[in-house]
């Protein structure tokens, strides 16, 4: 049995140490840096994490380069790396509450919404071992004797940026296809959440990836992740974040035409029309803005709602919205959990502050809340705004918060005019009992995701990712095996006569 093997099996993962994984060791910074990373329900300490410095993001460098230009792990038969994202998930399963429990401490959420992504983190394992047996090259038909097959071959060193909001999901959506097609990763998770990621990263070692293909190093984004995307001997950057820090990887991956995918900021629609059922759309709706108290990027935070029904419908979704229950995350009654913290706090509450001094009017919430024995947490009330045009910043910036503006709209064709009003196409969902209008309006939404009557956005198989200002390219579906990977084409010529090109 390897070190690793031990490691995790003998060791509780609820620490007070969390160490970076550098070439398939547990390792601390080369210059003894941490972070301290709070729980945003309490305020409370949870752990100190090693921070990587610049010295360590290269040391990772260097050992998933030498893991993918000298490793095995790309050459073993594709079957056997899905066994070994197999046993990734297994092993997962095995200590779910564990990683429920520090994924609840490292970001305040929920407990269902935890245990709904911790199990989707392992879904996306188990589907990408899948999905790997079946992503090949194909043949193409060729005039005369020549004969032209494509390989797909792993792309290879991967930077894979991620943020705060899903830790363990971000991290398992890029992981798992990067290292299916036999990629090697070096994952920057966030500095506010850094736990579950490296947790999943021992996990790897344990199931038998080999040292140096999974490397977890939570540090300064401005100065690892930095270094990761000017790095001249990293093939990919994958990305999710931020807009404007998408803009700027983009723009330095250039200088070394990394392969880029991003999956950036949103401001989705949610259209309901009078044809609806009522209390489905008030439903998925109240899940689509307050789900993870709203840090989501594909969040429904327009909601449109058409003015035939507009009275009824703002009265149910007010008088629901009120019901959620903030409280202990660990409580099964909770409905909505912290906010990560007080920088993003007051966030949101300028974006509701500056709504209320352009007219809008705040049908409930609209301030900080007081949550009992969670005084020192940061919490904000689900928070609905009507009054409001495609002229105010609360309309047309992303607040990643619990907070949805609601308009009415006359007709299909206003409907659509205004939820495409806007720089963002990331997701967007539609309520009719009417499935040709359904249809329609699905269609002419330009956005990477349309959910129709249902308010889920991401299921592994579905693709996930952006139009316009939402980023490109598409994870949790097969076609994100394409994008760690390269396509070769390898024609040969299988005449019996030589051929002489140039007539020599
Ligand atoms: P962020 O852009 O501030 O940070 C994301 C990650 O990038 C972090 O790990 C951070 O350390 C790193 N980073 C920061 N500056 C960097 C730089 N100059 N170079 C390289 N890396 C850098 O975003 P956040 O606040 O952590 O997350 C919230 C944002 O993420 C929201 O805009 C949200 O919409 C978006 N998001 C998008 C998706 C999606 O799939 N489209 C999913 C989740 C979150
Ligand atoms: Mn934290």
């Amino acid at each position: 049995m390897s070190t690793s093997q031990t490691l995790v099996e003998q060791n509780s993962l609820k620490r007070e140490f969390y160490h970076l994984i550098i070439n398939g060791e547990k390792v601390e910074s080369n210059n003894g840096q941490t972070i301290s990373t709070y729980n945003p329900a309490t305020g409370e300490l949870v752990a100190q994490v090693a921070k990587a410095s610049k010295e360590d993001a290269e040391r990772a460098v260097q050992a998933a380069r030498e893991a993918f230009d000298h490793g095995k792990w790309r050459k073993y038969p594709v079957g056997r790396r899905a066994q070994v994202l197999n046993k990734i998930a297994s092993i997962m399963r095995s200590r779910f509450n564990e990683i429920v429990e520090l994924e609840i401490l490292d970001t305040g959420k929920s407990l269902s919404t935890a245990q709904g992504q911790v199990n989707q983190a392992i879904e996306d394992f188990e589907f990408y071992a899948g999905a790997i047996v079946g992503h090949r090259g194909v043949v193409n038909n060729m005039p005369g004797q020549f004969h032209n097959y494509t390989e797909k071959e792993p792309v290879g060193v991967c930077a894979q940026i991620i943020p705060w909001n899903y830790p363990i999901m971000m991290a398992a959506w890029k992981i798992a296809p990067a290292i299916a097609v036999g990629c090697s990763v070096i994952v920057k998770p966030a500095s506010l959440t850094p736990i579950t990621a490296i947790i999943l990263g021992e996990i790897c070692l344990e199931a038998g990836v080999p040292a140096g293909v999974v490397n977890i190093i939570p540090g300064s984004g401005a100065e690892v992740g930095n270094y990761l995307v000017e790095h001249k001997q990293v093939d990919k950057v994958a990305f999710t974040g931020s807009t404007p820090i998408g803009k700027d990887i983009m723009n330095k991956a250039s200088n070394t035409l990394k392969r880029v995918t991003l999956e950036l900021g949103g401001k989705s629609p949610n259209i309901v029309f009078e044809d609806a059922d009522l209390d489905a759309a008030v439903d998925g709706s109240l899940y689509g803005i307050f789900y993870n108290s709203g840090q989501s990027c594909e969040a429904r935070s327009r909601l449109y709602v058409h003015e035939n029904i507009y009275e009824q419908f703002v009265e149910k979704f007010v008088s629901k919205a009120k019901q959620i229950k903030l409280g202990n995350p660990f409580d099964k009654e909770t409905h909505m959990g912290a906010i990560i913290d007080q920088t993003q706090l007051d966030v949101i509450d300028g974006y509701v502050q500056s709504a209320i001094q352009d007219g809008a009017e705040v049908l409930s919430g609209g301030k900080v809340a007081q949550v009992e024995g969670f005084e020192n947490g940061f919490w904000y009330e689900p928070t609905v705004i009507a009054n409001v045009n495609h002229s105010m910043k609360v309309v047309n910036e992303e607040i990643f918060g619990p907070v949805v503006v609601i308009m009415k709209f006359k007709d299909e064709k206003e409907a659509i005019q205004l939820a495409n009003d806007t720089e963002f196409g990331l997701g967007s969902a539609v309520w009719s009992k009417d499935g040709a209008r359904a249809t329609r309006v699905a269609n002419e939404i330009q956005a990477g995701i349309v959910m129709v009557n249902c308010p889920f956005s991401a299921m592994p198989g579905t693709p996930f990712g952006g139009y316009k200002q939402s980023g490109f390219g598409r994870e949790l579906c097969i076609e994100t095996l394409d994008l760690y990977t390269e396509t070769k084409s390898i024609i040969s010529y299988y005449g019996n006569r030589p051929l002489n090109p140039l007539g020599l």
